[in-house]
């Protein structure tokens, strides 16, 4: 064992995992091994019936960062000849419009600031005023900020209007609701490191199968080909190209301790009661969160940076470090903030922990905020 002491990461991923997580590492996989591909096709069946996938869904995994499965979806899924509207609150907004563009895709953004919600009334009007547009990719939680976007609602308009709707749901899925019985979508995208509380190093696309059927031959990429991968599996059980091993062990261990706590709402109530534990916590001290609580997720909370001189993220990060806890730099570009995450192997005592830490490094700089 490492003479490190354990970090408490406080962070959207990679986030704290459990021992438990980290031992089914401990296991080599050969990946032409029967037990790895009943490994695989177990996981693909576990990630599909969080969202009631049944068989109108296909799960695909792919290797890599959640990024790289957005890029494939997008890819796979969207016609040569069609085209994206991204509704845009944030970095990972921008980043889908980016991808899709440099793939040579027409791609179009309904731009709506750093600080609110998506709105599904101007989607309709988006929608209502340009045909073209075939694909609606939205993020279910915007990691950049933390901002909740109303996604039945703007899976309504999509669906109204004849479209279809590619979720991000990276930093959402498991935690917050999502089930195809209630919303229609043609794909959701996730990864091993979010909510699911694995490993990094694998995305998933949950795609309609129909969808699926349909994609043969339009991805720009031969990695990121889902269809490809996704007729490879489903005709040998293995990977196209070397597996994560690893990640996928540790991703089903996650899984089990997933569905061992009570799945989806159990995570949802834990993770609510980190956000809530954080936010009155960092009020005590006199440090107050960005969002109101509307439109707040209970994933990750941008915390206002103390109106101080003294203040400078990088010495106050270094110094929170010194006490096992680490944070995340903000993102906003108008604002001074910083991010505390509430996802992750963590409970409201170690929120506490993480508040204490930063109570005692704010002492320390002189920016006692009460
Ligand atoms: C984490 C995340 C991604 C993927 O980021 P990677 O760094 O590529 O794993 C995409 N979208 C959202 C909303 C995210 O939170």
């Amino acid at each position: 064992m490492t003479s490190m002491q354990a970090p408490l990461l406080l962070t959207p991923g990679p986030l704290t995992t459990t021992a438990r997580t980290k031992n089914a590492m401990l296991h080599d996989w050969g990946s032409w091994d029967g037990d790895f591909n009943a490994l695989t096709a177990r996981l693909g069946r576990r990630l599909l019936s969080i969202i009631d996938g049944g068989d109108n869904y296909a799960c695909v995994p792919l290797q890599g960062s959640g990024t790289f499965a957005v890029e494939a979806a997008i890819g796979t899924l969207m016609p040569r000849d069609g085209k994206l509207l991204v509704l845009v609150n944030g970095a990972y907004g921008k980043r889908m419009a980016q991808l899709t563009a440099m793939m040579g895709r027409r791609v179009d953004v309904a731009d709506f600031g750093e600080t609110s919600p998506v709105d599904p009334a101007v989607v309709r009007e988006r929608l209502a005023a340009d045909p073209d547009i075939t694909h609606v990719g939205v993020i279910y939680c915007e990691t950049s900020t933390g901002i909740l976007n109303p996604l039945a609602d703007i899976a309504h308009e999509v669906a109204a209007a004849g479209r279809k709707l590619v979720i991000d749901a990276m930093s959402a899925f498991g935690a917050l609701p999502l089930s195809c019985r209630e919303l229609a979508f043609e794909a959701v995208v996730g990864s091993s490191n979010k909510c699911l509380e694995g490993v990094p190093g694998m995305g998933f696309v949950l795609a309609r199968t129909d969808a699926l059927e349909q994609a043969e031959g339009r991805s720009h990429s031969l990695s990121l080909d889902l269809h490809d991968q996704w007729r490879y599996m489903s005709r040998t059980g293995q990977w196209r190209y070397t597996p994560p091993t690893h990640v996928v062990a540790a991703f089903d261990c996650a899984l089990d301790q997933y569905e061992e706590q009570g799945g989806q709402p159990s995570r949802l109530a834990r993770y609510e009661a980190n956000c809530e534990t954080l936010i009155d916590g960092l009020a005590a001290i006199g440090l107050r969160s960005f969002l109101p609580s509307s439109i707040q997720a209970p994933i990750i909370v941008t915390v206002h940076a103390p109106d101080h001189p003294n203040w400078n993220f990088t010495e106050f990060y270094r110094r929170v470090k010194e006490h096992g806890v680490i944070l995340y730099p903000g993102k906003l570009t108008a604002v001074e903030t910083f991010r505390v995450g509430c996802i992750g192997a963590i409970d409201s005592g170690d929120m506490e922990r993480g508040v204490a830490a930063i109570a005692s490094v704010l002492a320390d700089m002189g920016m006692q905020t009460n």
